[in-house]
């Protein structure tokens, strides 16, 4: 490859869960992907000269899209953990995420996580909510392919809680303007978000760190957070 003033940009492919919001989502009849991620990504390609091209991949099939090499980088809500840090490297932390639960307003039951044994309870497949929740036992875990879903399945009475990402939570009942479920306060863990690049790729993961950072000297990070939740 060429440095210099060639017309033919480098390409950074991304892969991301486009089910996400206010991380990742698409609006009905809108071409662009857009939300945090979207921004933070676009604004790191930027950065480091590359054009950002992102495809949407199952949250699940992300890493191995990655190992196939179909993808440079994941940008998907993704929490840091030493399980996947097995399989990729991941960048300096862009967000303090966190699980919390939904359940539907009339819920009488569960008001804390440890109210959940003996109830069904849906989650994401692949995530840190589908560990967490079979890790405290006795509760009947449904795996499903989206956050959608779940809710979904909370709404038609298929389960009785959903456990995912807080902002995700907080965005569908607040910003949907999403009735007839609540989101409850308590946490049931503290996550940092981070960028997934191939386990041996130590120079790509510099020059993300590298554009984070400056992002986050330059202003530019504040303005991506504002806009997605507010000043
Ligand atoms: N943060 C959670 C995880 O990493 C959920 C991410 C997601 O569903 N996009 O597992």
């Amino acid at each position: 490859a060429s440095s210099g003033s060639g017309s033919s940009a480098k390409v950074l492919k991304v892969g991301s869960s486009i089910d996400f919001a206010p991380f990742e989502f698409q609006d009905e009849g809108q071409k662009e992907y857009q939300g945090f991620d979207m921004d933070l990504i676009r604004a790191i390609g930027k950065e480091m000269g590359y054009e950002v091209e992102i495809q949407n991949i199952g949250f699940d099939g992300l890493i191995p899209a990655m190992q196939a090499k179909n993808i440079d980088v994941i940008i998907s809500g993704m929490t840091i953990n030493d399980e996947r840090k097995e399989n990729v490297l991941f960048s300096d932390p862009y967000y303090q995420s966190g699980l919390t639960m939904v359940v539907r307003s009339d819920e009488q039951a569960i008001k804390s996580f440890q109210d959940l044994k003996g109830h069904k309870v849906a989650v994401q497949i692949g995530t840190t909510s589908a560990e967490a929740v079979k890790k405290l036992g006795g509760v009947e875990v449904k795996e499903l392919n989206t956050p959608a879903d779940c809710f979904m399945e909370l709404k038609g009475n298929g389960v009785d809680a959903v456990v995912n990402d807080r902002p995700v939570n907080d965005y569908y009942i607040t910003k949907s303007g999403e009735t007839g479920v609540k989101a409850l306060e308590e946490k049931l863990t503290a996550e940092d978000y981070g960028i997934a690049m191939a386990k041996d790729n130590t120079e790509l993961q510099s020059k993300i760190n590298e554009a984070l950072k400056k992002l986050k000297e330059n202003g530019e990070y504040d303005k991506i957070y504002a806009k997605w939740f507010g000043g």
